[in-house]
């Protein structure tokens, strides 16, 4: 026998007793969405790796170590987007969407990093991410955490997230401290890791969320970049945090919440769960007023945040709130001559008056201790059976899986049936 073929580590089939979780948390993050009305926005899954080392920044950790690049037959550098940000701001510079303008927009696709897989980590993942642009208040920060607490509740995970919140500034108040910090890690050389060692010059604000206890500790020391914030910063923090006391949004201020990627600036929010374990951020965002400017566009302020829906999944399961509607509502059995053609028709006439209903076809014949057995299989709550007699009365025998009880009508009737039903 031929060696079977692996799925990649890291990249994971949806299977189909999987898909209709997957399809209860996508309409609900498409119903979110579209009831603050903002608009799907598709970008293409590769792009040139220059956009997101421009955009998220050399020494990040997904620029330094996490993306999958490759050289295409041109010999261009392209690679598989780590992020959406960077690929929707580019497509809103290229079709002149953002330049005195104010878009609010939400994209949902695979992203791809190449992360040691675990829990909650994968190598390809799902992102919902929604990005507002030209428009420069803290009240649209506060309408993004609003449509995420709005989700929340709409999932029933509402009780077992909580929100972070801080500010990092303007980008001069963050060189500012940024060399305070220098100045402090310097005297605390004996103390850091390599890893942080080596974030101390490429980007030492990364240095505040190591996972490392020792070095957490003396952290506590470290100046705090609130006392570096620029007053225009500081008033746009203070709008927000009275914005969300007055929707009764609660939070709490990490001053050490930075953020992985280079392009925030003022806010940055994080909905963390414990029901996870290690892998506990299922949401993150904040301002990127300088992004656009960088990638070649005209200045324009912009906010957004980016939710991974396995993690979503993950704590739907393990909350138990992962029930979803039944696969079928009505499975169509049929047995002798002529009743496979009826039990289509019927089928189909079915599907045409009632929409949405789903009806399945029993194909392959057998007798009907197995249709029925089929019928509980793919979950169905009616079974229609037609034999040689009904067809040629014109009725049908309806059978309620769920109750147990069985009765004959004409099939005329058969719609209101259901209707009690289904
Ligand atoms: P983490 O600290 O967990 O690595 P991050 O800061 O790298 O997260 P972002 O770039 O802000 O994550 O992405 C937003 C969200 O996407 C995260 O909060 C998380 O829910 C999800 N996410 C990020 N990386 C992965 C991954 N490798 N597998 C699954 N989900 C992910
Ligand atoms: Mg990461």
């Amino acid at each position: 026998m031929a060696k079977t073929i692996q799925a990649i580590r890291g990249m994971n089939d949806c299977l189909p007793t999987q898909s209709p979780l997957w399809h209860k948390l996508e309409n609900a993050v498409k119903n979110v969405v579209s009831v603050y009305g903002y608009s799907e926005v598709r970008m293409p899954i590769v792009e040139m790796t220059q956009l997101f080392s421009r955009a998220i920044g050399e020494v990040t950790d997904v620029v330094e170590k996490e993306m999958y690049t490759f050289e295409d037959r041109n010999g261009d550098s392209l690679t598989l987007r780590p992020e959406g940000t960077a690929g929707c701001v580019r497509a809103g510079i290229e079709h002149g969407l953002l330049y005195n303008q104010e878009q609010r927009l939400w994209y949902m696709g695979p992203m791809f990093r190449h992360e040691r897989p675990q829990k909650g980590r994968y190598r390809q993942f799902t992102q919902c991410g929604v990005e507002v642009f030209g428009l420069n208040g803290p009240d649209v920060d506060a309408e993004l955490i609003m449509m995420t607490a709005r989700l929340w509740r709409e999932l029933g995970i509402d009780k077992h997230v909580r929100l972070e919140l801080n500010s990092i500034g303007s980008l001069q108040a963050r060189a500012d401290y940024r060399e305070a910090l220098v100045g402090f890690l310097e005297q605390h050389i004996d103390v850091l890791d390599e890893d942080c060692k080596r974030r101390m010059h490429t980007n030492p604000l990364r240095v505040l969320d190591t996972k490392n206890a020792e070095i957490q500790a003396i952290l506590g020391d470290a100046p705090k970049l609130s006392d570096y914030l620029d007053e225009e910063s500081k008033q746009h923090f203070q709008g927000l945090c009275e914005l969300l006391d007055s929707v009764g949004i609660e939070y709490s201020v990490n001053q050490r919440l930075v953020r992985g990627l280079d392009y925030y600036n003022r806010t940055v929010f994080e909905w963390i769960t414990e029901s996870l374990g290690a892998q506990g951020t299922i949401c993150g965002g904040g301002r990127y007023d300088g992004l656009v400017e960088q990638l070649g566009g005209k200045s324009t302020p912009a906010v957004g945040f980016a939710m991974g829906l396995e993690r979503l999944v993950l704590m739907l399961e393990t909350l138990e709130l992962d029930s979803v509607r039944r696969g079928v509502d009505v499975y169509v059995v049929t047995a002798g001559e002529g009743t496979l053609l009826a039990g289509m028709k019927l089928a189909e006439a079915l599907r045409e008056e009632v929409p949405g209903l789903r009806v399945m076809s029993h194909f392959g014949g057998g007798n009907f201790k197995k249709q029925f057995k089929r019928a509980d299989k793919v979950g169905a709550a009616v079974a229609l059976v037609l034999g040689e007699d009904e067809v040629s009365e014109g009725t049908v025998v309806l059978k309620d899986l769920i109750g147990g009880t069985q009765n004959t009508y004409p099939q005329a009737q058969i719609v209101t049936k259901l209707a009690e039903l289904v």
